[in-house]
């Protein structure tokens, strides 16, 4: 028998989705990890693990609360912006949840009821369109499985192979090379290091410090320099003062950034995309956790209804999110314009100042 649902991905789109389906459906959640097991080399997604007001709010409105198990030292309410391109420095009073992104995810995944089918360790790889939904094929093991769905979901993450077997357009969506390295410090960052350098990249980098680590993170444009300006980076941050000695990991995933709502994708009569997958992220900040919940919560609405008429009913629920990406579109103009920036970092507006230790 056919599942009704199969949803591929369990990150913040796909678990919350499959949290909030109706149980009269047939539902799979495949993911290539295992998050319900710890695994022998654990695999984390590449992110910065903030948990930004947008996605509190997301998480409060569902009545959830953030277990203290999910949180990394410190807990950080404070925005250090570095702007080398205009030699300006300021602070910004912002509060986020300074997580374990593994953890986090596991979480969510712990919330997922029993009716759902949890398939772990499954590598989503090929698709075919049928009369009555999809037929998938994905890797467990050394084996290959598939299994139809009267829908499938897309909720594999930005460079998600689902979307672009079926809508290959989609590779022109813009996109970044996001590289995180961790390192061993000393130094106490209690903030959230916001790095701008017209020179490294377009977009922004970012330190945030996680249990006595300190990670150096930038989105950089997809060129074959991109690790040598992601260097320059570093050279920049030693001169201005910070010290950080052995590398302990380096990680690099895609990260999307929609230039409009054209390069949004929702999906087909038998086919959702959900959370950044459809190309739901904040193109001024990358925050894309909020936006990844949101549209799972608009999807299991629309589909709650009945499969029937659910991609019209999808693409209504999510008029909200288009309208606040518009808005992250028109704040990034002031964000990335150099500047702009440098007028409203003079300004000194909204931004706060930090006591330093007398020498
Ligand atoms: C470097 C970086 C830093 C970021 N920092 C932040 C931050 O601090 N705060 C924030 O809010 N956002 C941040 N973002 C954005 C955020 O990480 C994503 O937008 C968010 O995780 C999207 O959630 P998702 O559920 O749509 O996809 P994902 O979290 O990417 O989850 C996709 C899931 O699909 C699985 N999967 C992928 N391919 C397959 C396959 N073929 N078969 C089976 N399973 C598959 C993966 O294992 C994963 O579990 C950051 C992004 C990057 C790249």
């Amino acid at each position: 028998m056919p599942y009704d649902i199969a949803i591929i991905g369990a990150g913040p789109a796909g678990a919350t989705l499959a949290r909030l389906l109706d149980k009269r459906y047939r539902i799979l959640l495949l993911d290539k990890r295992d998050l319900l097991e710890p695994e022998e080399e654990e695999r984390s997604k590449c992110c910065g693990g903030l948990l930004a007001p947008d996605a509190q709010k997301v998480l409060g409105r569902m009545g959830l609360a953030v277990p203290a198990g999910v949180l990394v030292s410190p807990q950080l309410f404070l925005v250090r912006t570095i702007d080398f391109d205009n030699k300006l420095e300021r602070f910004y009073q912002r509060f986020y949840f300074n997580m374990d992104r593994r953890r986090f995810d596991e979480w969510l995944v712990s919330l997922i009821p029993p009716h759902v089918d949890m398939g772990m360790n499954c590598r989503f790889t090929s698709l075919a369109e049928g009369n009555e939904g999809y037929e998938i094929a994905f890797i467990h093991g050394n084996r290959i499985y598939t299994e139809k769905a009267r829908v499938l979901v897309a909720a594999n993450g930005a460079w998600s192979n689902a979307r672009r077997q079926v809508f290959p357009e989609s590779e022109k969506i813009k996109r970044y090379i996001a590289i995180q390295e961790w390192y061993e410090t000393t130094e106490d960052i209690p903030y959230y290091g916001a790095i701008f350098d017209s020179v490294v990249t377009d977009f922004y980098s970012w330190i945030i410090a996680k249990d006595g680590k300190m990670v150096i993170g930038s989105a950089l444009r997809p060129t074959k320099d991109a690790r040598e300006k992601f260097e320059r980076l570093k050279n920049e941050l030693r001169d201005f003062g910070y010290v950080f000695g052995d590398r302990i990991k380096r990680e690099g995933t895609y990260l999307l950034r929609p230039r409009s709502g054209s390069e949004i994708y929702t999906g087909n009569d038998h086919m959702a995309l959900v959370g950044e997958a459809a190309g739901f992220i904040s193109p001024s900040s990358a925050e894309g956790i909020s936006y990844a919940i949101r549209s799972a919560i608009a999807l299991a609405d629309s589909l709650n209804k009945g499969i029937e008429g659910f991609q019209y009913r999808y693409r209504k629920n999510l008029k909200p999110l288009m309208r606040n990406l518009t808005y992250k579109r028109l704040k990034s103009i002031g964000m990335y314009n150099k500047t702009l920036r440098a007028l409203i970092m003079k300004s000194g507006i909204l931004s706060i100042d930090v006591m330093t230790d007398p020498e």
